[in-house]
């Protein structure tokens, strides 16, 4: 592609925003939504050989300005009591929480507003955010899921509000249902919500049914793609194609986030779905692609969920990839 200089990179392509102090979240023994998720991902980028193909950049803490823009002032502190307290979790007991997590949570929405930041000065085309905790099931005032502040959502905001753009896609191939993420923008045309998902089954959380489309005014800024359990990697190739790109034609998007979960990998016991490590790159092509078009490659990828640990390794490896056009 060019970018490359026989000495090295005169320009970064793409951003790796990572961070050790995401490992201090601690959600105590046996949590699927552990550190050493991230540390399989990492490792398996850097076994790849790509962490010097890649602008490697630490987070700092998303300021309260930011965070209130999508969330509400005494949720944010109703959070930061229960953490300095010492509660167990925070809003559902699935959220479960140490003493730093506030603090890693603010550092989490701040990786992804600084890719943003790096992807709009045109440092790179696009950024890879190995952040946790996950943002896409929590809402305005809501945690859930392992979700207590909405990473992408932030984003997004912060994309309009700072970088002045008007329409933003998020795009959600994480396996479950991005609801928080809904929620927030189901009313709003200039930000799309794509999702596809497992549904129905008992999967969690049970919303993202494909007549959930918006409302008032947000009416057609919200897709849903509803799975089966079981989908292939040609099922869901195929879906995304017939339903993604049309309406992204349509809506052109000046930027897009997406919320990169890795669990509807076939081996993800967090779902049942049997995606292969050929099906996600797919997936994630078509996606890439799209930006590449509509909007110049300005992309910014933020880490949801996946709980299978070698799957981690190899499917971040594997993303890191294509976002370096390869
Ligand atoms: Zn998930």
């Amino acid at each position: 592609m060019g970018w490359f200089s026989p000495k090295g990179p005169a320009r970064n392509h793409t951003a790796l925003l990572y961070d050790r102090r995401f490992l201090l979240h601690d959600t105590g023994w046996s949590h699927p939504e552990c550190a050493q998720r991230l540390g399989a991902l990492y490792g398996g980028i850097k076994n790849a050989g790509l962490l010097d193909r890649l602008l490697i950049r630490t987070a700092r803490p998303a300021g309260m300005k930011w965070l209130e823009a999508v969330h509400d002032r005494s949720y944010i502190q109703k959070f930061k009591q229960a953490c300095k307290s010492g509660e167990p979790y925070f809003g559902h007991s699935d959220n479960a929480m140490g003493k730093e997590t506030f603090e890693v949570a603010k550092l989490a929405v701040g990786a992804v507003l600084k890719a943003t930041d790096l992807v709009m000065r045109g440092r790179v085309r696009n950024a890879f955010c190995a952040v946790r905790p996950p943002g896409h099931h929590a809402g305005r005032s809501s945690a859930l899921g392992f979700c207590f502040f909405n990473n992408v959502a932030v984003a997004a905001r912060y994309l309009q509000k700072k970088w002045k753009l008007s329409r933003i896609a998020i795009v959600d191939i994480d396996v479950h249902h991005g609801n928080g993420t809904q929620a927030l923008f189901e009313e709003d045309p200039t930000v799309f919500y794509y999702s596809i998902h497992e549904h129905p089954s008992f999967a969690f959380p049970g919303t993202g049914r494909e007549f959930e489309e918006g409302k008032g005014l947000g009416v057609g800024a919200t897709k849903n793609a509803p799975m089966p359990p079981g989908s292939s990697d040609a099922e869901y190739e195929y879906r995304i194609r017939r339903d993604l790109i049309p309406v992204m034609n349509d809506f052109l998007p000046e930027f897009v986030l997406v919320s990169t979960g890795f669990d509807a990998h076939a081996n993800d016991e967090m779902a049942d779905m049997a995606l292969t490590d050929a099906g996600y790159a797919a997936v994630f092509r078509v996606i890439h692609a799209m930006a590449h078009r509509l909007c110049h490659g300005r992309m910014v990828s933020v880490l949801e969920g996946g709980y299978c640990l070698p799957c981690l390794a190899r499917l971040a490896a594997d993303h890191v990839r294509i976002l370096l056009d390869e």
